[in-house]
């Protein structure tokens, strides 16, 4: 990292302000809350805590711009979305560490995840330019089908801590280049990089009024006005089912339009005749990856009876040799969590499965320090009954059961209420299709252990959500479609 990012000057230059319609505005009453740097527990900031009244001037602004953004043409929005991609990554090195500061990450996930998040503006401002539509003679031949698509319109964004950049981007990206103004609610913990990342949008030409962002400590009153509004046409969330319920159920007021990325409870299968090194890496990643606080975290490892004990060793082993430190330390590999009750989270469900029988072959116990550091672990023998085998565990806990058969493996893997991802190592091509069509998630992990691109669509079924992000039909959550009966 150059000399010159320091902490002290990524700070010093982050917008702390409401972002509304031109310009930057201190919330109604001055009102502000701190944001926490999760490996102390110290103050990093103070941000503007907008009130309902000004998310709805922030629906105000959206709402006056979005005849003119629509009419703005694809190129030209498409040409300010790669604007930004080309800035998020000339300025990566202070989102990287303001991502780390807030969120906690070690630096090497945030540069990963810079490189993730702002690939969904070059995708998207590709994307922009080809928005179809459709021109068919009727059946019985005696009229013409024009289908148009247009913008849904103003758009409320809804996004979680866990991945601060990719999360904004993965839903500005596609509402921009469909011609849809946002409102864009970060979560209270991580609110810093959005605000960053509206200053980059407004220095690349986005016109004022198309992206806004309103801080808050109190999201219930901002979100749940807004969705009163009749004005707002769409709500996309990232962030746990049962706030995601909640929002569907507010959203059926005014038959708002939703996309839901909600929670997921990912298996991670591995048979007999997988490559098991493969497997033991596609592992750590599938788990550690932002120290398993991803909904597509790898939640249930089930392996085959004859290598389960050799895997849960060899994961364990791995486990064991990786640094957990300040996300800014050289060498960090594992940061702390987010916070102290994500931590507390973590503790109860690993204590639950111990004292359900779980044998822990590596780490078990919170770390002693600041911050909100618990370190990997592995648990073997976990009984059925574990609460963390039903339960998004959001940390770096990894339960390995065995299992017989193929049948007995899907089964597994599809009690679950959610849906979002499953990952499967075989070599086996015939049970690697018959798997994966027999899963109930909306992605696959086929002997890897990542699935997140932003060419792909991201979703998932059951519990975990509705709609998909990225991808060709990742435009089409912003966009209705029109049809035009024409006599000829
Ligand atoms: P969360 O549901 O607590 O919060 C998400 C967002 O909703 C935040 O902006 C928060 O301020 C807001 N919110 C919270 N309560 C609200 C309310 N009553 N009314 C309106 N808004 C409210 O989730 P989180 O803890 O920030 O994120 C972790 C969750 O997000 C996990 O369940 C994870 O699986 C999920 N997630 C899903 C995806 C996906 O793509 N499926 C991606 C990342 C995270």
């Amino acid at each position: 990292m150059s000399t010159d990012v320091t902490p002290e000057r990524v700070l010093a230059e982050i917008p702390t302000r409401l972002r509304i319609g031109d310009g930057w505005r201190e919330a109604t009453g001055g009102r502000t809350f701190p944001v926490a740097n999760p490996a102390d527990g110290t103050d990093l900031a103070s941000v503007a805590d907008a009130t309902a009244a000004d998310g709805l001037a922030a629906l105000d602004a959206a709402v006056a711009a979005q005849a003119s953004w629509a009419a703005t043409p694809p190129r030209e929005r498409g040409e300010i979305l790669r604007r930004a991609f080309e800035e998020i990554h000339a300025r990566r090195e202070e989102l990287a560490l303001l991502i780390t500061l807030e969120m906690g990450k070690p630096l090497a996930d945030a540069y990963a995840e810079i490189d993730y998040g702002a690939e969904f503006f070059r995708w998207f401002a590709e994307e922009a330019v080809r928005i179809d539509g459709g021109y068919t003679v009727s059946p019985n031949g005696r009229g013409r089908i024009l289908v148009m698509r247009q913008p849904v319109g103003p758009s409320l964004l809804v996004t979680p801590w866990n991945f601060p950049l990719a999360m904004a981007t993965r839903k500005i990206g596609p509402a921009l280049a469909a011609g849809c103004t946002v409102v864009v609610k970060p979560a209270e913990q991580t609110p810093l990089t959005t605000l960053a990342l509206a200053a980059i949008l407004e220095g690349c030409g986005v016109p004022a009024g198309v992206v806004n962002v309103v801080t808050t400590s109190d999201p219930a009153a901002v979100v749940g006005s807004l969705l009163k509004d009749s004005r707002l046409r769409k709500l996309s969330f990232t962030g746990s089912t049962e706030v995601g319920r909640l929002l569907l159920s507010q959203a059926a007021g005014g038959v708002l339009r939703t996309s839901m990325e909600l929670g997921g409870n990912a298996p991670f299968l591995v048979f007999a005749d997988a490559d098991l090194d493969a497997a033991v890496e596609g592992a750590l990643l599938a788990k550690l990856r932002n120290m398993g606080e991803a909904c597509t975290a790898a939640n249930r490892f089930y392996v085959q009876r004859p290598v389960a004990a050799e895997f849960a060793d060899r994961l364990a082993k791995r486990m064991a040799e990786l640094r957990v430190a300040p996300g800014l330390a050289e060498g960090s590999q594992i940061g702390p969590l987010i916070d102290e009750a994500g931590r507390q989270k973590v503790g109860t469900l690993v204590d639950d499965a111990v004292r359900k029988g779980a044998r822990v072959l590596t780490g078990g116990a919170p770390l002693d320090g600041p911050g909100y550091f618990y370190p990997p672990t592995v648990l073997a023998d976990v009984p059925g009954t574990a609460d963390l085998l039903t339960q998004e565990i959001f940390g770096p806990v990894a339960p390995v059961l065995a299992f017989d058969t193929e049948q007995e493996a899907v089964a597994l893997a599809n009690t679950t209420e959610y849906g979002l991802v499953a990952y499967l190592y075989t070599r086996d091509l015939g049970r690697a299709l018959r798997t994966a069509e027999a899963l109930e998630t909306g992605m696959i992990g086929l002997n890897q252990g990542v699935v997140s691109n932003a060419a792909a669509p991201f979703g998932g079924v059951k519990q975990s959500g509705l709609g998909r992000e990225g991808g060709r039909v990742g435009i089409d959550e912003y966009l209705e479609t029109k049809y035009v009966a024409i006599a000829v």
